[in-house]
This record gives C-alpha cells, structure tokens and sequence, in this order.
C-alpha cells in the first residue's frame, strides 16, 4: 500500500507554479464587512475609497506668517485680524492690510500670499515686509493632495498605518474589508507535546503548530490556537471533521506521507474533501496535498517544520491572501544573484532559505545555513527563499536566481 501510495506521488509531482495556479483556481473571495478605520489595521480593502472633498478642502497657509496681497519688500501693512487652524478670519484683505495666519489656517478672501513670520518685522499693529512675496507663496492650495472624487485607495490593497491616514483625509470613517479568513492550524503526530511540556522518550514539542498559527495570523486570518491530533484514524477524521465545519482553511502539519501511520489523506477522502493535488516538485515539500470541499480548503503540510513554513509560504499564503481579494506581499527583491554554489536535485525545484546581502548594488543571496528540512534554526535571520530550478551538477555561485516571501 505504502509502495503504491510512493508510486502514485512520484509519478505524478506538479510544478510549484502548476500546484498554486490550482491553488487559486480553488478559491472564492470572501464576503465584506465595514468596519471603523481604528479596527481597519492589516486589513485588505475590499471597494475603492474616493476622496469625498479636496484634501486640503481649502486654500490654507504653509507658514506661520501673515496673509497678504503679493508684492514688493518693504510694505508697512496693517494688521486687520486673524486666522488660525479651526477659526478663519472674519474679514477680507484689502490694499495695504495683513492678517495674522498660522500654518494650516485658511487664506482669507482677498490675499493672495502669506509672508512667512520671519520675513516681517511687527510693530504696534502693523507690520513690516522686509521680503518679496510672488502670487501663491506659501500657500496649500485646495485639492493639491487629493482631488474630489478621485481614487485615494483601491480595492485590494491591505490597510497600512499610511493608509489609514489617507482614508481618514480622504473622509471615510470607516472601510468595507474583506472578512477574515478562519483558519483551523491541525499538527498531527503521537510524538508531539505541548510548547514547555517535559519530553518523554521520542517525544518533540509541537512547533509547527503555533508557528502555522502566526503565520496565518501575518496573512490576516483569525482562528483558534493549533490542535494537536494522535496519529490515530478516528481522531484524524473527527478532528477533520470539526475543522471543515468552522473554517474556510484547513492546515495540517504531518501524516500527510506515505507512512503507516500517515492517516490524514484517507480521513479527508471519507469527509468528502476532493484531492486537486499531492506531490509538488519541490525540495522541501514534496508531499504537500491540497484539496477543497465546498468553499473550505485543505492544505496538508508536510511535518519537518521547515518543510512546512516553506509551504505554507509558497501555497497556502497566497490562498489566504487571495480568500481576501490580496496577493501576497512580494519578496524584498523579484531576484538575486546566488552567493554559493549550489547543488541541484535532479527532479525537484529547490527552495533554499537566504538571508540578502548587498554588493556593490546588487542583492546577493546567501544561503542562510544547513537546508536540510528539519532545521529549524536555519529559517532564524532568513529574508526569502531562492528558488533553485531542478537539474543536473551544481548551479554556480553568482547565477541569478528568483525570489519567493518567506514569511515570519
Ligand atoms: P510527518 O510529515 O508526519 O511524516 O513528519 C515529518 C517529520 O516532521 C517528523 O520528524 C516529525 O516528527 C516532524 N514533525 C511532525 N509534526 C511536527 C510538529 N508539529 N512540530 C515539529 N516537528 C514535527
Ligand atoms: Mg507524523
């Protein structure tokens, strides 16, 4: 059986850009919801935001100063009154007239230039331009940052804090976002204990477990801390059970190879999950399986933990993001030079954790220690995964290579 299972993956191993194009194929964007701009942070903006006035909504001062007609230095002018942030001036400037303005107040009708605070010398109730002011000086006229009705925001984009900014000055109170994705995080495996728990003989802790979590968490999904599952069938199947009902995604970590105790595949067979995938050309990550049942989407992620950040990295990011009408956020350069030399696997596309340095201008991609996938430590101070393209001998140091996120 187990031999079959081998055969059946080997023979039919799909392209990492094959098995995420069936990743997107597979998924349907969520509904949207308002929510307030204070609860908007990380979120990914589901309809364009329009500025719903001129940004600024009106000619203002860009220095404390005073509002006057442009004109020569050397002016004695009478000050008339005042404008600042929040009250304008009541009055028109006439001929030979100044009013008083702080940055951000609006130009009184009549001027048409502010004449900065240094540039004056006040006496009594006027005061004495010792500089030259054009037409325009000084001033922030309405609509310089955003214009009515124009597109501030698109629709899919996810919320930074400048962004919230922009909504804000552009006059939302509050955005529609895409809902959030739930994500159930199961880490199968009889050899698994807690996060602290003593180990007893064959035991590990579970770290894929809530590194899965924080990562579906980067991706802007919400759901319940990672379940632990024995490698036992029945559990397998009502725990699975569970997580189809609650969630949009499903991520298991483990038993998703062609071991004896590899129970996930069969349990998801039975549950009416359809398989789209299981064998990618990947190193690490081979035995990755996908499937969906209705909108709800597994992932089976193979147990070494590096194999499984570099395929929730590579897949099911993109699922997530995509669920929320966003790709994901793109690596820190498309692509970089090798900084070693690397041996090739025959079959399979590599990726290699590398942490990016810079020489002389360009981004050099070092290989960020040992690759094997059940170093954990290894992922610690890596920026991306270098895409490595399979094929025989070694690929040199210096070739270019193609970078994918590596999230953390
Ligand atoms: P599996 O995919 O279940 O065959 O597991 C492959 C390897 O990953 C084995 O060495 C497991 O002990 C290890 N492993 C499985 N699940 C986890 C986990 N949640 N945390 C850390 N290591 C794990
Ligand atoms: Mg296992």
């Amino acid at each position: 059986m187990a031999r079959e299972n081998v055969g059946r993956m080997a023979s039919t191993l799909i392209t990492v850009q094959e098995a995420r194009r069936r990743v997107l194929e597979a998924i349907s964007l969520l509904p949207s919801e308002a929510v307030e701009i204070e609860a908007a942070l990380d979120r990914v903006l589901a309809e364009d935001v329009e500025a719903a006035t001129d940004v600024p909504p009106f000619p203002c001062s860009a220095m404390d100063g005073y509002a006057v007609k442009a004109g020569a230095a050397e002016r004695v002018l009478r000050v008339i009154g005042e404008s600042r942030a929040g009250t304008p001036a009541e009055r028109e400037l006439g001929d030979g007239e100044a009013i008083r303005i702080s940055t951000g107040a609006p130009v009184p009708a009549g001027a048409t230039a502010v004449i900065r605070q240094e540039d004056v010398e006040v006496q009594r109730e006027q005061v004495l331009s010792k500089a030259a002011v054009s037409d325009g000086e000084n001033i922030r006229f309405s609509g310089e940052d955003m214009r009515a009705g124009t597109t501030v925001l698109r629709a899919g984009i996810r919320l930074r804090a400048a962004e919230l900014g922009a909504a804000v000055a552009a006059g939302a109170g509050g955005v529609l976002v895409a809902q959030r994705p739930r994500v159930t995080v199961l880490a199968t495996g009889d050899e698994l204990r807690a996060p602290g728990e003593p180990l007893g003989p064959g035991e590990i802790h579970n770290a894929n477990g809530p590194m899965l979590v924080a990562l579906a968490a980067r991706c802007g999904a919400t759901g319940p801390p990672a379940q632990r599952l024995a490698d036992d069938p029945g559990a397998t199947e009502s725990a699975l059970q569970a997580a189809l009902a609650s969630s949009e995604v499903v991520i298991v970590s483990g038993g998703v190879s062609v071991g004896p105790h590899d129970h996930v595949k069969p349990a998801l067979s039975k549950l009416g999950v359809s398989e789209r995938f299981w064998g990618v050309a990947l190193q690490p990550g081979r035995p990755t399986w996908f499937g969906s049942r209705d909108g709800t989407l597994v992932f089976g992620l193979p147990g070494n933990p590096v194999s499984a950040v570099v395929t929730f990295s590579l897949f099911a990011s993109h699922a997530i993001a995509a669920l929320q009408g966003a790709a994901v956020e793109p690596p820190p350069a498309p692509e970089a030079q090798l900084g070693a030399t690397v041996r090739r696997n025959h079959r399979r596309e590599q990726a290699i954790r590398v942490r990016l340095e810079h020489h002389d201008g360009a981004a050099v991609a070092v290989p960020n220690g040992p690759q094997a996938s059940h170093i954990l430590s290894s992922l610690l101070g890596a920026d991306a995964l270098a895409l490595i393209p399979a094929g025989e001998g070694e690929l040199a140091a210096g070739a270019r290579v193609a970078l994918e996120p590596l999230l953390s």
